[in-house]
């Protein structure tokens, strides 16, 4: 991976660790009174079923390029090809490049985009920011005292993390999209 500049201050990596910290604290709140809740190791569909390209502030970008440098170059070989199909496809859903088809799980989890660690579990504006099956699970009232996350928050701290972009031009703009060859 080519070396880059830094595309985000030391004190926008401070503020995604602390909205990461508080962002995991919001889910273990809710995992710990449900035992059973859906999103698990294995469970892809939201993964699959991206209704945009994935959108990254720098600060984010700049945490999954750590995650991305430490991938077998085989794999990340892989990913640069689907990222650049991806920039190609105009048709929607859209299946994350970063998702590992075979296994279900993601290739970058622990340097996974904010968006990645709210969903299933948070809310915007009354609108569940979750799959089908956690929204009939709510139609039929069984998480009705759930405390959902607030993603409208989220997104007012993510707003101070640098400019945002699709993770294809991220791609493009530090040098790692494929280019026909690989
Ligand atoms: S939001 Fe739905 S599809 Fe995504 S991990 Fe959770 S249960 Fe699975
Ligand atoms: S980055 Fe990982 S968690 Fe997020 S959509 Fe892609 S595969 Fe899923």
């Amino acid at each position: 991976m080519p070396t880059q500049p830094r595309t985000s201050a030391d004190g926008e990596t401070g503020s995604l660790d602390r909205l990461h910290a508080d962002i995991e604290a919001r889910v273990l709140a809710i995992r710990d009174g449900h035992p059973d809740w859906l999103c698990r190791r294995g469970c892809d569909g939201c993964c699959r079923r991206l209704a945009e390209i994935p959108r990254l502030t720098a600060a984010e970008w700049d945490r999954l390029r750590e995650g991305l440098a430490a991938l077998p170059p085989d794999r990340l070989r892989e990913i640069r090809r689907d990222v650049a199909a991806l920039a190609g496809q105009r048709s929607r859903p859209v299946v994350c490049p970063l998702l590992d088809r075979s296994a279900g799980a993601c290739r970058v989890y622990a340097h996974r985009p904010v968006a990645c660690r709210t969903y299933g579990f948070y809310v915007q504006r009354d609108l569940g920011l979750y799959c089908k099956d956690i929204e009939a699970r709510v139609a039929e009232g069984a998480l009705a005292e759930v405390v959902w996350g607030n993603q409208d928050a989220v997104d007012r701290r993510l707003d101070a993390l640098g400019g945002i972009r699709e993770l294809t031009d991220w791609f493009a703009l530090e040098g790692l999209a494929e280019h026909g060859k690989g």
